[in-house]
């Protein structure tokens, strides 16, 4: 094997194509560390945002993107137990995943099931365990009950869409076109919304029965954030996943008073060091894909030295589904 690898590397925060594919040396796993050979990357809006700068978390650079993965297990470093070399696994968390080689926490490594391709195992933790705890853990949505699933045909909200589906609910979806609204109902969604229809709000609320939505997974942000609480129900509950629109909203308490709402924040990064969630969310999902009940949908894929045009596909509402780079391509 040589010493040296194809890499995505970032020097300096801003736009898609700050990236640069470069020759960097391969990783070596240190202790408790495993080496991947890498089939294929999730790529997430966090990565995009990361990228500009503008996650939740600082970015330190020089670094490779890439947290979302599936490969083969290549070398052990000291100390790995329950990990062997020539494994399928799919990893979460960190970065340097947008390499031929990877290498990440023997802990963080699960198997990966053989109903699935590695495009679907890299497209899955992310989108799934979010949709799980903001439908279910956070959100305690039942069956029967209508929810609000925003930017539905992207890599969350069809996992959010399928999810929910699954687990009983009815679900409304919006999204920016046609095309992508036919994603959301092939999925099952019941309602389906332009995000620029001028009657939206009086349109979901009509959807529920002329209520409101008593659940909303609110991913863009910005001015459509008033519009959530407008569209909740009476006691509703809002989960702030994300601000796609990346502009600014503001709240004003009293606002919730009047109708009881709830406004919940949701991080997967720290939600996953909640065990007994965590360990609840990973045993449904593994029976509803087990079941063939949910279906991780891969969308457009790259090889590594695209993966500018990639991450810039995803700002410009170009993709559908989890965009997937494959560094073998
Ligand atoms: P997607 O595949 O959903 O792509 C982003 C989508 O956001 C676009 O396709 C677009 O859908 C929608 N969007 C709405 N407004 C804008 C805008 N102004 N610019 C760009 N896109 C816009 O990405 P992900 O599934 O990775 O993420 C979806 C959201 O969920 C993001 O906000 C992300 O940060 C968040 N997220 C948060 C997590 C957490 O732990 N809190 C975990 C995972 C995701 P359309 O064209 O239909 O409007």
């Amino acid at each position: 094997m040589s010493d040296t690898m194809k890499a995505m590397v970032v020097e300096r925060l801003g736009r898609p194509d700050v990236m640069e594919l470069r020759d960097v040396p391969v990783p070596t796993p240190g202790p408790g560390e495993v080496r991947i050979e890498v089939e294929a990357v999730g790529i997430n809006f966090a990565d995009v945002l990361a990228v500009a700068g503008e996650y939740l978390t600082r970015t330190k650079v020089p670094y490779t993107p890439g947290m979302e993965f599936a490969g083969i297990v290549e070398s052990l470093g000291q100390g790995v137990e329950g990990v062997r070399v020539g494994q399928r696994v799919a990893a979460l968390g960190g970065t340097g995943a947008l390499a031929r080689y990877a290498v990440t926490r023997a802990g963080g490594v699960v198997p990966v099931p053989e109903s699935l391709t590695g495009p679907q195992a890299a497209a899955f933790p992310v989108s799934y365990f979010t949709a799980y705890y903001g439908l279910k853990t956070l959100g305690r949505g039942v069956p029967g009950e209508w929810v609000l699933v925003q930017a539905a045909a992207g890599a969350l909200g069809t996992a959010s869409v399928q999810l929910a589906k699954a687990l009983g609910m009815k679900v409304v979806a919006m999204a920016s076109t046609e095309d992508k609204l036919q994603i959301a109902r092939n999925l099952g969604a019941d309602v389906t919304l332009l995000q620029d229809d001028p009657e939206r709000v009086q349109k979901v609320r009509d959807a529920a029965n002329g209520h409101g939505v008593p659940l909303i997974l609110e991913v863009v942000g910005g001015p459509r954030f008033q519009e959530s609480l407008d569209m909740a129900a009476s006691q509703g509950r809002i989960i702030v996943i994300g601000n796609a629109s990346r502009e600014q909203a503001s709240l004003r308490p009293v606002e919730l008073m009047k109708r009881n709402l709830t406004v919940t924040g949701l991080w997967l990064t720290s939600l996953m060091f909640d065990r007994a969630a965590t360990a609840e969310a990973a045993q449904a999902l593994a029976g509803l894909v087990g079941s063939g009940q949910v279906t991780p949908q891969v969308g457009p894929t790259y090889a590594l030295a695209d993966s500018a045009r990639a991450f810039q596909d995803i700002l410009d509402r170009k993709t559908t589904g989890k965009v997937i780079i494959e560094p073998a391509r």
